[in-house]
């Protein structure tokens, strides 16, 4: 409901924006007018890379549409870095293009080639709706994105202006399902950053008023519980004790309790299981229990999420969950341990910062001020892991909607605007 009301909003502006004084110098005009001479063929480029299956598990897919991102960024005078992942990840590797210089700001500029869509998803093909939306399987999430990335920097190199400036751009192949472990799968975009000032990433834009300053993180916990198995007649008694579904419950209670509060923190137990026996399959997210109403459960399992804005409230969470679990009913034990996923992306200084600059950008194009979104309604992504070593802005790339659906659709009528707005921002970073 938000994102349509968001794509209402936002073609009412495109309306505006081509009505509306703009400030530019006149270099800065003849990047812009590049922009609208190669607006049909990004489209165009835009079909073609959607139309090659790329779903996080095809390595051949995915180490194809990187082969098209890459010839494409060598036409431009970029060198281009095909970074493959050990055979065992089962993830095809990243595609990294990069300028050298020493002028202004070093960027980063962050996409994925991977989509949700495997080869055997009924949802393959670029396919128009009318004048202004095709659907199409990762057209939003994300080939919109790195499509935009690509043709801001056309236009700038046709009018000579990367040179002399750093920037690197990073097209991970494992975004959607990201290779294990994550400091081999993401070292090289974590490397990127500690060589650059700024990364933006083109994930899924909010629309045309915001852009995403913090994302938060996300970590997964077990609690594993085991109670005395005994006849039922003796539960409570000193030698049977609670049990473990008894303690798992007073855990769930206390978490709820007294961990729950803090904004942006939230954690959801996803599945619950207790009895004589547990099995669970990770890979399957399918578990089985076996157990009778008349014997004292001897076993319980609960697996689930966390959610966080900084490293500091993760932390904080983990030791309150820690103390809870430690404090055991009669006969009972219990463990929690925690998983690291995503890392948060907080809301730093210069991240906004970076905001202020974007809103003067699309101030001067004639497109609206842009503000922070709400941390709380994004998911994690790629530039989550360097937000520690750079000032970051994302949500940067195309709208659209139903992303993750076969009913993703993208807004070819955004693209044009969407990388006038970037050419110019990047333009005006690398010359500070
Ligand atoms: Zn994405």
């Amino acid at each position: 409901m938000l994102r349509s009301g968001i794509a209402l909003v936002c073609s009412v502006m495109l309306f505006v924006v081509s009505l509306s004084a703009q400030n530019l110098s006149r270099t800065e005009k003849k990047f812009i007018k590049s922009i609208e001479a190669n607006n049909a063929e990004a489209i165009g480029f835009l079909e073609q890379v959607v139309n090659i299956n790329s779903g996080s598990l095809n390595v051949a897919g995915v180490k194809k549409v990187g082969d098209v991102f890459g010839t494409a960024f060598e036409n431009i005078g970029m060198k281009t870095t095909w970074i493959p992942m050990p055979e065992e990840m089962n993830r095809a590797g990243h595609l990294f293009a990069e300028t050298n210089g020493k002028k202004g700001k070093k960027l980063l500029l962050i996409g994925h080639l991977d989509t949700v869509f495997e080869e055997d998803s009924p949802f393959q093909t670029f396919t128009k709706i009318n004048d202004s939306i095709a659907h199409a399987p990762g057209g939003n999430d994300m080939k919109g994105g790195n499509v935009i990335i690509l043709y801001a920097l056309k236009a700038l190199q046709e009018q000579g202006l990367l040179n002399d400036a750093q920037i690197i751009v990073a097209f991970t192949g494992d975004e959607e399902s990201t290779g294990k472990p994550l400091t081999v799968s993401r070292k090289d975009l974590i490397d990127a950053a500690k060589r650059s000032d700024i990364a933006l990433g083109f994930e899924t834009s909010t629309g045309f008023n915001y852009a995403t300053v913090a994302r938060r993180g996300a970590s997964g916990w077990k609690v594993e519980v085991t109670g005395k198995r005994a006849h039922s007649s003796g539960i409570f008694s000193e030698n049977t004790g609670a049990g473990a579904i008894f303690e798992m419950s007073r855990i769930l209670h206390r978490f709820y309790t007294d961990v729950k509060g803090e904004d942006l923190l939230t954690f959801n137990p996803g599945t619950l299981m207790g009895g004589t026996f547990v099995e669970y399959d990770d890979a399957t997210s399918k578990g089985t229990v076996f157990g009778k109403s008349n014997v004292v459960a001897q076993k319980s399992e609960v697996r689930g999420g966390l959610r966080f804005i900084s490293e500091e409230q993760k932390e904080g969470a983990r030791e309150k969950m820690r103390e809870i679990v430690a404090n055991n009913l009669p006969m009972t034990s219990a463990t929690v341990t925690f998983t690291d996923s995503y890392p948060a992306m907080g809301p730093k200084a210069s991240n906004l910062e970076l905001l202020k600059q974007l809103n003067v950008v699309s101030t001067d194009l004639g497109q609206g001020a842009v503000l922070a979104y709400d941390p709380g309604k994004r998911g994690a992504a790629d530039t989550s892991f360097v937000a520690d070593y750079v000032a970051c802005l994302d949500g940067l790339g195309t709208m659209g909607r139903g992303a993750h659906t076969p009913e993703e659709t993208v807004n070819l009528n955004t693209i044009e605007a969407l990388t006038k707005r970037t050419a110019l921002l990047i333009y005006r970073l690398i010359n500070q």
